[in-house]
């Protein structure tokens, strides 16, 4: 906790009496209520600002760091946004996109009031509605779908949801399946390849007490829980850790790495078993971890039911099943040194337990069987016996806490097959970016279609798709787009519904930042601000600028409308648990979860003679008591004798099982928690994918991906695309209302290495055409060593476009272009302007100095779908030339032909089975988002 900073009575050269204290970067919240700086802008007098300060949490990306928000006391405005030293997962610090969340608030360009289309879909004529109007439309269209049995026509579709579990039970209450996410063009394959192994399908690593530690890509630290992850990496490597990153990119992680592997991307898993192969070889593998939580018994049963069934034979055939893993072999797919190889696998082996490691997006969302490298990087984890321990990498549900609501709906008996169709019954999350395929071949309709903080039209491969999906209202009835930001995909909805940032809006997030569990609570700080000085309100909107809402409160809203009786049986959820028949307030949401679902927090609030919410209101955020919840080797958790009641143990397995699930297993005479897979252990062997068609990975393996090397000629101008690094400063598509963001990063240029620019025959700035298997953009070259020799790389931030040239994606980030069908099927987009300065309320934007604004790449971009896990296999196979005569900055072309044409031959790698192990669409273990009832897992007719 901070310590009060002693007052100090200064005289200023005006012989005014100044009352502020010593300069100090984190305000008591003793003092919150009213904290004294002065106001730099009219320096060097000495004229005091009062703020009270309210926190919140970031909405910029998914860490949820924590956020505090100066409000001055005199305007009643948020002035600005600085880092709350009390999260327990940031502890004070923000990237640079978490103070910009200022600029979001002040935008010129955005969005202040629920719109309606004027025009035809896509035509850009708006006029404003109301949110009265707006709910009741939704509601009629939506109540009718259920009365009616068209529980699979209504469709959410969220990119961004900043919540934990709120809209599942919303989805749940309504009784529709029918929850789709942006996540298999995200990290759909990473999670596959851990939840074969373990269950959960997300790492959490300890790295400020990590040894050793080795990314896969710097993909964590560049965006995905960039900060808290970051600074916890520093503080691993100042008590002496070393880190590897794996990445063929040389980004700012692997800048500041012991180790910069510049791998060929595809060949990681190649890497990552010779890795383990070494460790194996040289006995540095933790005998006793694997031996006890290993699932070998179930392997060498399965596979060599002839053998003797002991570990030394397991680890004997281990040795065998690797053999070709040697360094050579790895070093010739990747690039590597072999001697580097070694090195980094006996460091790993080495640290043992305090082995932490991490991939996400990059390698495993790039490429065909990507899902190999996260399943081959946590064998390091298992190999090493690193699994939940200091220092090493936990399933995330051990480092996070998701309190449970009042009354659960009972899960629908629903299925929906627009989001898990029977090709892909192993796909992570649903097929979200086969949408458009799926309703152009007649598998179903959208009665009403909500896109939340999502923009398919640019950030889904053949975007084209999309808009031709958008604007066909057989296939689409109805869309709203839920959005604090006008977007590409926004232009082509029915309705554009504004939605709140960081500070406007209420949302329970928990991460695993770190070897802890926490929640963070995001609050509308002007709405807290009004009713603490008496004037609270009845929504959110009223508090925030226009009439800017919150789904929170929205969703309540629309549902009692779909239900105004009570007569559906979907009202009841959204009642309060305090005034029974009363619509629920979402303060009276968020009160009771924090009086009932949050061990450890009445008892601190109470501390401090507050309640729970007054509590979350004041610190907006707590951090769960490890001895209320734990968080190391919950695995070797016993059961106590009353959760063993009614269940039997399987003799030959040790599985403890209740109605036909394992709910734990016998490891060394004790009955312990283990994990959530079908042997409670560790998977190294997945009966899952061979029942489900695919028996050669079975075990973790190395899939050759589609753009493996020697599938790429660069004597013939052929490089393998890198299209999907971040950079550290810019949000997927909702920067473009940040202009502090912008103005440090607002090009996209292709990543080039010089030897390849000579080959190609360009220098720095000249202008390059990519071209895919459908289509062609058009960038600027720009010449570095940072990038392995043979690929060519783009950040997927830029390039943002608007059709009109006053309307549209904000003005700071985008180009007006020309964006439309020829006869011939093909579309063309080109530019007509690049960004300008503009008059606005905000004159830094008659300030603006950049120009071109990036371009856009990911119309170029045929689908991919793994056809194991469903991800999107992002990495291209191009040609690099010098622009064409004609050619223009940010030309784009695609011939969706073409793209559908890929689509089929990806769809053809899949292997569907006439009889589905026990008649399931999905192995009933494996998660879902939303989580309809097992009934509706079964196939009709079995
Ligand atoms: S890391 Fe993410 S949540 Fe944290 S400040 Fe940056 S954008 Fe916000």
């Amino acid at each position: 906790m901070m310590t009060e900073i002693p007052l100090k009575q200064h005289i200023a050269p005006s012989g005014e009496q100044m009352t502020v204290r010593d300069l100090a970067s984190c305000p008591p919240p003793e003092r919150w209520h009213d904290w004294v700086e002065y106001d730099a802008k009219v320096w060097p007098r000495k004229v005091e600002k009062h703020y009270e300060i309210i926190p919140t949490i970031c909405f910029n990306c998914e860490a949820a760091c924590g956020l505090l928000a100066y409000i001055d006391k005199e305007t009643g405005r948020v002035k600005k946004f600085e880092g709350n030293p009390y999260h327990p997962g940031s502890r004070g610090r923000n990237c640079a996109k978490g103070p910009a969340t200022i600029n979001q608030v002040n935008d010129p360009e955005r969005i202040l009031y629920p719109l309606k289309r004027a025009g035809k879909r896509g035509e850009g004529k708006w006029e404003r509605t109301t949110w009265d109007e707006a709910l009741e439309t939704f509601a009629a269209k939506i109540r009718a779908a259920i009365v009616e049995g068209r529980r699979d026509e209504v469709m959410y579709h969220v990119g961004r949801p900043g919540h934990d579990g709120y809209m599942e039970r919303v989805l749940g209450a309504w009784g529709v399946d029918g929850h789709n996410s942006h996540t298999n063009v995200c990290s759909s394959s990473a999670r596959f390849g851990y939840q074969v192994w373990c269950g959960a399908d997300r790492p959490s690593p300890d790295h400020a007490n990590a040894r050793f530690i080795l990314l896969i890509s710097s993909h964590l630290e560049t965006g995905h829980y960039f900060n808290p992850q970051a600074q916890r990496i520093i503080e691993g490597k100042m008590k002496g850790a070393k880190l590897a990153v794996m990445d063929p990119r040389l980004s700012n992680t692997a800048s500041m790495a012991d180790y910069w592997l510049p791998t060929w991307p595809g060949s990681e898993a190649a890497v990552l078993l010779a890795m383990a192969r070494i460790i194996l070889v040289e006995q540095l593998y933790n005998r006793e971890y694997m031996r006890r939580w290993v699932n070998w018994q179930d392997f060498m049963a399965a596979e060599y039911p002839g053998e003797p069934r002991t570990f030394d034979r397991f680890i004997a055939l281990l040795l065998d099943l690797y053999a070709e893993f040697t360094p050579t072999f790895a070093a010739q797919e990747s690039g590597l040194p072999e001697e580097v190889i070694v090195d980094i696998a006996r460091q790993v082996g080495q640290a043992g337990t305090a082995f932490a490691a991490h991939t996400w997006r990059a390698a495993a969302a790039g490429n065909l069987g990507g899902w190999q490298v996260s399943r081959a990087l946590w064998f390091l984890s298992v190999l090493t016996g690193s699994i939940g321990t200091p220092g090493g990498t936990a399933p995330n549900s051990w480092n996070k806490f998701v309190p449970a609501p009042f009354l659960k709906p009972a899960p629908s008996e629903v299925w929906n097959e627009l989001l898990f169709p029977p090709e892909y019954p192993l796909a992570n999350y649903e097929m979200s970016m086969l949408l458009p395929y799926f309703l152009r071949e007649g598998r179903g309709k959208l009665a009403a279609y909500f896109t939340r903080v999502y923009n398919p039209v640019w950030t889904n491969p053949d975007g084209t798709a999309w808009i031709e999906m958008l604007t066909n209202e057989q296939q689409v009835e109805l869309h709203a787009a839920l959005t604090p930001v006008w977007s590409e995909t926004a232009w082509y909805a029915d309705y554009v519904l504004p939605m709140g940032v960081g500070s406007e809006r209420h949302d329970l997030m928990s991460q695993e930042t770190h070897a802890g569990r926490w929640i963070g609570f995001r609050q509308p700080v002007l709405r807290v601000y009004k009713a603490r000085h008496g004037e609270p309100m009845q929504y959110t909107y009223q508090a925030n600028p226009g009439e800017v809402w919150e789904e929170d409160e929205f969703w309540i809203e629309l549902s009692w409308r779909i239900d105004p009786d009570g007569g559906l049986g979907i009202r009841k959820y959204f009642e309060s648990p305090y005034q029974p028949g009363q619509k629920l307030t979402i303060e009276e949401y968020y009160r009771w979860l924090f009086e009932h679902s949050v061990p450890g927090l009445p008892e601190v609030a109470a501390k401090e003679n507050l309640s729970p919410l007054e509590y979350m209101q004041k610190y907006g955020a707590f951090e769960i008591p490890q001895e209320k919840a734990p968080v190391f080797v919950l695995n070797e958790r016993e059961l106590q004798p009353a959760e063993l009641e009614g269940t039997q143990v399987d003799e030959h397995s040790g599985k403890i099982m209740r109605s036909g699930s394992a709910i734990a297993v016998m490891v060394g005479g004790k009955a312990l928690e283990g994990f959530p897979t079908p042997s409670r252990k560790l998977e190294f062997y997945s009966a899952t994918l061979k029942d489900w068609g695919w028996p050669e990975y079975a075990v973790p393996g190395y899939t050759h991906s589609h753009v493996h090397r020697s599938a790429i000629d660069n004597e013939r101008g052929e490089y393998l695309l890198i299209p999907t690094f971040r950079l550290p400063t810019l949000i997927h598509t909702r920067s473009g209302n940040a202009k502090w963001l912008y103005e440090i990063s607002n090009a996209n240029p292709v990543w080039v290495h010089p030897t390849d620019a000579s080959r190609i025959g360009v220098a720095t700035g000249d202008l390059l055409r990519v071209t895919t298997e459908i289509g062609y953009y058009v960038n600027r070259a720009w010449l570095t060593e940072g990038i392995h020799p043979g690929i060519v790389a783009c950040s997927h931030h830029l390039g943002r476009w608007r059709l009109d040239a006053g309307s549209g994606t904000d003005r700071w980030a985008s180009a007006q272009v020309a964006l439309g069908r020829e006869q011939d099927g093909t579309w063309r987009l080109r530019h007509l302007q690049g960004i300008q300065p503009f008059e606005s309320a905000d004159p830094d934007s008659a300030r603006i100095f950049w120009r071109e604004g990036g371009v856009h790449q990911n119309l170029t971009f045929p689908v991919h779908p793994d056809p194991i896990s469903g991800m999107h296999c992002w990495h291209q196979k191009v040609t690099v030339e010098a622009a064409h005569p004609g050619d223009r900055y940010g030309d784009v072309y695609v011939d969706t032909r073409k793209a559908y044409e890929v689509y089929k031959r990806w769809l053809a790698l899949t292997r569907p089975q006439a009889d589905r192990p026990d008649g399931l669409r999905r192995p009933l273990w494996m998660l879902r988002p939303y989580r309809p009832a097992v009934e509706a897992f079964k196939l009709r007719g079995q």
